[in-house]
């Protein structure tokens, strides 16, 4: 299991059509695909597109993140 990446933070690093099984539609997308863009734990449409490299965001949920793998 350790093919996750994280960042500095400890969060998942997530590909906009990455999905898992905490998913939950984000209010604010219209079309609410099971991918992390809409993903309401997702940072996709929170960030200025100018600021990410490529397509990647992190995953806000506690559960995806580093310190809860190790439990
Ligand atoms: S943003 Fe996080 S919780 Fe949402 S689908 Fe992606 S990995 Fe899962």
């Amino acid at each position: 299991m350790d093919k996750h990446r994280y960042d500095e933070m400890g969060l998942l690093i997530v590909k906009e059509d990455f999905c898992c099984e905490h998913f939950e539609p984000d209010a604010g997308a219209l079309v609410p695909m099971k991918e992390c863009w809409s993903c309401k734990w997702s940072n996709f449409r929170a960030e200025d597109k100018n600021a990410t490299s490529e397509s990647y965001s992190v995953c806000n949920y506690v559960g995806n993140a580093k310190e809860s793998v190790n439990r």
